[in-house]
């Protein structure tokens, strides 16, 4: 018999956030609610409530074993249905600082699932436990607290549907879901409470997505094409493919350059890209939509780690947390690792101390903080305290892509540290340093693209 520590949780927001926190909490409360404004369940779509679901998302190797951990066989269920995965390094072509790395098997897997796709996966699982309901159509309209303030007892929510009424669902606890535009700093002020400092790097940037069904094959092995952006080369891309001849291609700028979204413009922005084979490809290739720009002003990490009261009953979990700059790929894994950290919390604690699991979960946010405000800061525009550990970093970080064009091993071990699986001291360790001070063993040219491009 299951030991539950209370009888009902309540997540807001069905994003990826709130699905993880959801299965987390379906092993120790009776029922758990998930409410969202969307209509959720078989949805396969991009949604209102996730405009930049429309964008390339890909779940770090780290985010992908803790996924397949919580829900065993989810690779093979994607696989099934034709999403493409292959080796994170083997078979993504990358360029850093305009060059292309050499690629080489790093034993951690990429799937190349869109956003959509992947959520809807991961909803499915989450739908299946006997315990979680999904709320949809319910637009969360603020906290429910004792008198005293001290506790939060349920939610205020507005049903859309036709009788569009108010209602509130009681709670043992709230897990606040709803992503980087959360009203969490409103609601605490207005109960009396300290807003979470925040630590921000603004770096105003855009994502610009179209598809494209192709006329010719820029891949061979590959499964993407991706230059990443980088002080020398500021503009970037993600060129996935995701069968039946579609591409999805979104283009990446930094600091008010947006890629635009009319044809011409788009076509330009990807003739400026490191990665020539890109807009070779796509100025033959059919678009199958238009194109759509979602803007990211800053990455915003909010700091309830240094809060010093919070009510009880209440959690705050996912991008509501730490929003990342999105090119580095870590929000998903992010949320995945407090899932995990607040299933270790649940089991030591029971009822959930809001201010330790925040502590708890602050090294987890910490080295994906560290590793993508640290690369902003490479850009000379990125406004923020340059330290010398920074500076460092990044003349290193620059001399470790440049080993990698030829050494393999150099770009195996980036990815497991880019890839949370290895700690960043693993680009430290005696033989890396070596590798990238000599510019990087001489293991030949890249390979090339087994399609030339005409
Ligand atoms: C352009 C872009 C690209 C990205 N690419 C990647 C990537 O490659 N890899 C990666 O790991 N991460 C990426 N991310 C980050 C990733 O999307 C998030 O970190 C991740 O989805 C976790 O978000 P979340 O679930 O906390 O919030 P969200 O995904 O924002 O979900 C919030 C949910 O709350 C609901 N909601 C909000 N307010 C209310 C309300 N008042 N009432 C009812 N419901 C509400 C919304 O409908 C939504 O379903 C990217 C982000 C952006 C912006």
């Amino acid at each position: 018999m299951v030991d539950y520590v209370a009888d009902r949780a309540v997540v807001l927001g069905g994003g990826i956030g709130g699905l993880l926190a959801a299965r987390i909490l379906a092993d120790s409360y009776r029922h758990v609610s998930l409410v969202d404004r969307d209509r959720l369940l078989g949805v396969r779509d991009p949604r209102r409530g996730v405009p930049h679901g429309r964008h390339a998302h890909a779940l770090l190797a780290k985010g992908q074993h803790i996924l397949e951990e919580l829900f065993p066989g989810l690779d093979k269920a994607m696989a099934a249905e034709g999403v493409l995965a292959g080796d994170l390094s083997g078979n993504l072509r990358w360029y850093f600082n305009g060059k292309r790395l050499s690629q080489a098997r790093t034993g951690l897997s990429s799937v190349s699932a869109t956003r959509p796709v992947l959520e809807a996966h991961v909803r499915a699982r989450v739908a299946e436990l006997s315990n979680v309901e999904f709320l949809e159509g319910c637009t969360i309209r603020g906290l429910v607290t004792t008198p005293d303030r001290k506790r939060v007892i349920g939610v205020e929510v507005l049903d859309d549907g036709a009788a569009a009424a108010t209602q509130v669902l009681r709670a043992d606890l709230v897990v606040d879901a709803t992503g980087r535009g959360s009203r969490m700093p409103a609601w605490l002020e207005e109960f009396g409470y300290a807003r979470p400092a925040e630590d921000r790097v603004k770096i105003d940037m855009a994502y610009t997505t179209r598809h494209f069904r192709l006329r010719e094959d820029p891949y061979g092995t590959d499964l993407s094409i991706n230059p990443v952006a980088s002080p020398a080369f500021p503009r970037g891309a993600f060129f996935p493919k995701l069968g039946d001849g579609v591409s999805m291609l979104s283009l990446t700028g930094i600091l008010g350059d947006y890629p635009p979204t009319d044809h011409e413009g788009f076509l330009a922005f990807a003739r400026s890209l490191p990665a020539p084979e890109i807009y070779e490809t796509i100025r033959t290739a059919e678009p199958v939509d238009e194109a759509v720009s979602f803007r990211v002003a800053a990455s915003v990490w909010r700091r309830f780690d240094r809060l010093r009261e919070f009510p009880a009953g209440l959690l705050v979990f996912g991008d509501a947390v730490c929003a990342f700059n999105p090119v580095y790929g870590q929000g998903m894994t992010a949320a995945a690792l407090e899932a995990v950290a607040l299933r270790e919390h649940l089991q030591r604690f029971g009822d959930p101390q809001a201010l330790r699991f925040f502590r708890e979960i602050k090294p987890l946010i910490g080295v994906p903080w560290e590793i993508s405000t640290g690369g902003d800061l490479g850009f000379p525009g990125v406004e923020g305290p340059r330290t010398l550990k920074v500076r460092l970093a990044n003349a290193y970080m620059s001399r470790l892509h440049a080993a990698a064009v030829h050494d393999g091993a150099v770009t195996r071990t980036f990815f497991r540290v880019a890839g949370l699986v290895d700690p960043p001291a693993a680009l430290m360790s005696p033989g890396t340093m070596l590798r990238v001070l000599r510019g990087g063993r001489a293991t030949g040219p890249a390979p090339a693209p087994e399609h030339a491009l005409t």
